[in-house]
């Protein structure tokens, strides 16, 4: 106790001296009250963490978040719709439930990222009630929000690749892959993939159509 200044070692031993005049329920109900704000403390501190991670900002609204215990992710499944999806994280916005979907490699919007958003913009509407006006991608280390609205003409566009994807589904038709040359090249399985893109054959067609427009 040496380390310790006197006017410490007098406030400690009041404390103590108070403490123990304390009735010993009262002495229980601060011990409570102390260890729930420090797990309070904890469980804010994680969802702190989350927010961030997901490029959340701290004032936001947060109903879901993948990976929280406190706020759990929402996994719906639609056997109507024949969709199904998990939202990185739900967040209040306006009145309305806001799907956000993280993206932390991508530099840029891919139409893939888009459907995907407008999928759960879907099932939103189904699960809970209300239809989103827009959601939110989040984009690259730098957590670029790009904001994506709800509109039919986007949901047309979706429905037209949902009903491709049934008739592929009930085998009414055969997917055909459009692989990205660059992909192909790195790909483990290109060897046996009858979709893989082939240089040689695109240059045989571009010669095809050139000598027909010469010729
Ligand atoms: S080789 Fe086949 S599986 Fe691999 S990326 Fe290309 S299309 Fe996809």
């Amino acid at each position: 106790m040496d380390s310790i200044s006197p006017a410490i070692r007098h406030y400690l031993e009041r404390l103590l001296s108070d403490l123990a005049g304390l009735d010993s329920q009262i002495v229980y109900l601060m011990m409570i009250i102390v260890v729930s704000v420090i797990v309070l403390d904890a469980i804010s501190l994680g969802l702190r963490k989350k927010r961030q991670a997901i490029g959340l900002q701290a004032k936001t609204q947060t109903v879901s978040i993948d990976g929280s215990k406190s706020v759990p992710v929402r996994n719906y499944v639609s056997e109507l719709q024949g969709l199904a999806g998990k939202p990185d994280a739900l967040i209040s916005e306006n009145g309305f439930l806001i799907p956000i979907e993280r993206k932390p490699l991508a530099r840029k919007i891919h139409d893939r990222y888009v459907a995907q958003l407008l999928v759960y913009m879907r099932l939103i509407e189904e699960f809970e009630g209300k239809k989103p006006p827009y959601g939110y991608l989040i984009l690259g280390p730098s957590c670029r929000r790009i904001r994506i609205d709800n509109t039919p003409e986007r949901q047309r566009w979706l429905q037209g690749i949902v009903d491709e994807m049934m008739t592929i589904l009930a085998r009414e038709k055969t997917a055909v892959a459009a692989p990205h040359p660059r992909k192909c090249v790195k790909c483990d399985v290109q060897n046996s993939c009858n979709f893989r893109f082939k240089r040689e054959e695109q240059v045989a067609g571009e010669i095809v159509q050139i000598s027909r427009k010469t010729g």
